[in-house]
């Protein structure tokens, strides 16, 4: 089914999906929270210490990236160079084309999402087949992920059941267990016929120019053992220094995304089939893909390059639990995305309410695996927005609250004010925002002034002690 684009989709949750969104997210935090404090005493110098490695790696990419491309040849794999979107899903287009192949499996790969790489290819007449199941469910549906590690969160199993009977793969039947065989048998064939898989890329490392995948359906290992050919396409970002640096990041990507120890399927790809391995691609391709990840690392936001995709500050986040991933209108939703999808879209001006959709608890921080600071991020593209003259749309105007807020004289006064709010008849307060408010709830008694007057009866008892 031909999905519409993701700028022109509107979120809407009926209170259904909203719940499975939210008690869905909040398990996640709660999985996470309970195997990540059970097993570490100090889980947060174990962010830090991931936070500092990638944040080196960052700052260091004029190294590492040569460094890799220089692993990547020696160990047999194309390495080709992607400035944008478009020459990246070029690149696997003439690859494919060489190869005289017109069916592509894939794994998950949040990366090819940026690029629409599906729609590219399906534009071109190359089928492009995905295999995680989520990410099937929503390619059969037209839809969009709402979520980066689950990306069906926002469908329950009636809507997945009325999917797949109406793709053509067996009447109606809404037990989990006959979805997930009959997408099984489906699937084998496609992994069969296609002759090609692409993949994305959780960590590359530079010392060794070993690609590592994890996926807990074994997709990604299924994509690859038939196929004649491999091509990952892998953001720059996803660079870590050294093999033992694995240790650490796969073992906070596990805790942080699902609440697991370790991913069930972790691959370690190190280049093409070798003499006497019996099966697996004769090709390998690595398209390193730039998109505007430059310009992110020369902004004041750089340290958003950390992430490594595990959803955690989605699932914690109160926004997103009552929107989900639609209402953030991009690839990349929830706080990570409200940072990352202006920046990386190159629509800074479209995309810059994203920053306000955040009440920056600061709970995203706390719970990422490479401790990025996202509340400061978020104040910096707010910030950015106001230099650049960015109207804000449904934020009321703060000029009066600026007057107030800086002249203790006028404060005083309006929370003398205040009370008379408990006084006058409502109808005569000729404000329709608190007309349409009071429709609905009841204004609580005013009780300003009570916490100065506190302050200051709590100064003078102390000045007497
Ligand atoms: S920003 Fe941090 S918590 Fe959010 S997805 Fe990225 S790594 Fe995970």
């Amino acid at each position: 089914m031909k999905r519409q684009p993701i700028d022109t989709y509107v979120a809407r949750l009926d209170a259904e999906v909203r719940t499975a969104v939210h008690d869905n997210s909040a398990a996640g935090t709660e999985k996470r929270h309970d195997v990540i404090w059970a097993d570490y005493d100090d889980p947060d110098r174990l962010r830090r210490t991931a936070g500092a490695i990638k944040q080196h790696t960052l700052e260091n990419l004029d190294t590492y990236l040569p460094e890799v491309e220089k692993r990547l040849q020696e160990n047999g794999t194309h390495v080709h160079w992607a400035s944008d979107g478009d020459t990246a899903n070029q690149a696997v287009l003439d690859i494919l084309g060489k190869a005289g192949l017109k069916k592509l499996v894939k794994a998950k790969s949040m990366v090819s999402e940026e690029t629409g790489l599906g729609e590219f290819l399906g534009e071109n007449g190359i089928e492009c087949v995905e295999t995680d199941l989520g990410e099937f469910i929503v390619q059969i549906d037209g839809d969009h992920p709402s979520h980066i590690v689950k990306p069906i969160i926002h469908k329950n199993r009636r809507q997945i059941a009325t999917s797949f009977e109406r793709a053509g793969l067996g009447d109606y039947n809404d037990d989990p267990e006959v979805i997930t065989r009959r997408a099984r048998v489906h699937m084998r064939r496609q992994y069969l016929e296609a002759g090609a898989g692409l993949t994305g890329a959780n960590f590359l490392v530079a010392e060794s120019g070993r690609i590592v995948v994890v996926t807990n359906e074994g997709n990604s290992r299924f994509c690859l053992a038939p196929s004649r050919v491999h091509i990952a396409m892998v953001g720059i970002e996803k660079i870590i220094p050294r093999e033992r640096d694995l240790s650490l990041f796969l073992n906070l990507l596990g805790r942080s995304a699902t609440g697991q120890r370790l991913t069930v399927y972790t691959e370690f790809i190190s280049g093409p089939r070798g003499q006497g391995q019996p099966d697996g691609p004769e090709e390998m391709h690595v398209i390193l893909l730039d998109n505007r990840r430059s310009e992110v690392l020369a902004s004041n936001c750089r340290e958003i390059l950390r992430c490594i995709r595990c959803g955690a500050c989605l699932n914690v986040c109160p926004v997103y639990r009552q929107a989900s991933g639609h209402a953030y209108r991009s690839v990349y939703p929830g706080p990570v995305g409200a940072v990352l999808s202006p920046l990386l879209s190159g629509e800074f001006r479209e995309r810059a309410d994203l920053p306000k959709a955040s009440s920056l608890c600061g709970a995203c921080n706390e719970v990422c695996p490479v401790d990025i600071p996202i509340p400061d991020l978020l104040l910096r593209l707010r910030d950015r927005a106001k230099v650049e003259g960015i109207p804000s749309p449904g934020v009321p105007p703060m000029g009066a609250w600026a007057v107030l807020a800086t002249q203790p004289l006028v404060w005083r006064s309006a929370l003398v004010a205040g009370r008379m709010i408990n006084i006058v008849p409502r109808s005569l307060i000729p404000v329709p925002a608190f007309q349409a408010w009071q429709g609905k709830k009841d204004l609580p008694t005013w009780r300003g002034g009570k916490f100065r007057s506190w302050m200051k009866q709590r100064r003078e008892r102390k000045e007497k002690n």
